[in-house]
């Protein structure tokens, strides 16, 4: 009988885990390597060769916003952190989940917060933004359920502002989120055009009408893109930067982020009956085909 030698493994990983300085930008080395690795282990395609370039710096600014961290680029403690915490996948568009939120977080989820904050009576402007205010607005609504009054968003926080009274607000018929138009943000209202999308509020009747004429004419308008939020679309931009995804306007400047362009399902793309209806009806509603090459793509002009 026989006896394998034992294996010496294990040792790359080891010596990572004791590495972990602050990188950005411009960095090289092991630890780079190993920054690449975990985002690899996150689901970012960027390639392993220990150079920080402007790929790794987009994977990282998306992880940073995914995890509510302040979204610059550098990986410091916190960034670390959540790299070395088990990967989740990707969120779905419209998703984000709840994450334990403090003051200098960005992205999603501080809207949702925001969003739940007024729900509840605070005046918070909803800007994806968790600033002072907000973190007074949490620290009054924390005193005024129980709550220590920390400021932090942790999972009980979340439960009561989840709970009775949190529901969104129905200012307008729609929702308050932050939109981009030309790079900058500001708040809109959008409403369902269904699927779980969604269109700017006046938009989405527009569509909600055509919508309906065209279910009449036998062509069903289901759209597979609406409104995205800031993370949405710089997950969607760095797929494309890794070529893995569609051509998708710089993080601000789509579109889409305002709430005017819907993604429609259009089986046989320029030659299907789905573009010839709207070809024919669409601008009656204040809708064009304003993408080249991108049948699918349709933005309101009112
Ligand atoms: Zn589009």
């Amino acid at each position: 009988m026989t006896i394998a030698p034992a294996v010496r493994s294990g040792t790359t990983q080891r010596l990572s885990l004791t590495s972990q300085p602050v990188l950005r930008q411009g960095a090289r080395g092991p630890s780079v390597s190993t920054l690449q690795q975990r985002l690899r282990a996150h689901g970012f395609n960027v390639s392993v060769d220990g150079v920080f370039g402007p790929n790794t710096a987009a994977a990282v600014r998306s992880l940073q916003q995914r995890k509510g961290l302040g979204v610059d680029g550098v990986v410091g403690p916190r960034t670390w952190a959540a790299l070395n915490a088990s990967a989740t996948p990707a969120p779905a568009p419209g998703g984000g989940g709840n994450p334990t939120l403090r003051q200098g977080a960005r992205g999603a989820a501080v809207t949702t917060l925001q969003n739940r904050l007024r729900a509840h009576g605070y005046g918070v402007s909803v800007d994806g933004v968790f600033g002072p205010n907000t973190a007074n607005a949490v620290r009054s609504f924390q005193s005024r359920h129980g709550l220590s009054a920390d400021g932090v968003v942790g999972p009980r926080t979340w439960a009561a502002l989840n709970g009775a009274g949190g529901v969104l607000p129905p200012v307008g018929g729609g929702m308050q989120v932050t939109g981009y138009v030309n790079g900058s943000p500001r708040t809109i209202s959008i409403s369902s055009v269904g699927n779980g999308k969604y269109l700017r509020t006046d938009a989405a009747a527009r569509f909600n009408a055509m919508k309906a004429e065209a279910a009449r004419a036998g062509i069903s308008l289901s759209v597979n893109s609406g409104f995205r939020t800031m993370e949405q679309q710089r997950y969607l931009y760095n797929l494309y930067l890794q070529g893995r995804g569609n051509l998708a306007a710089r993080p601000g400047y789509s579109n889409h982020q305002g709430g005017l362009s819907a993604d429609i399902n259009m089986p046989g793309g320029y030659s299907g009956s789905t573009y010839r209806w709207l070809r024919a009806n669409a601008g009656r509603y204040g809708f064009v085909n304003d993408v080249g090459g991108e049948p699918w793509h349709w933005t309101f002009r009112g």
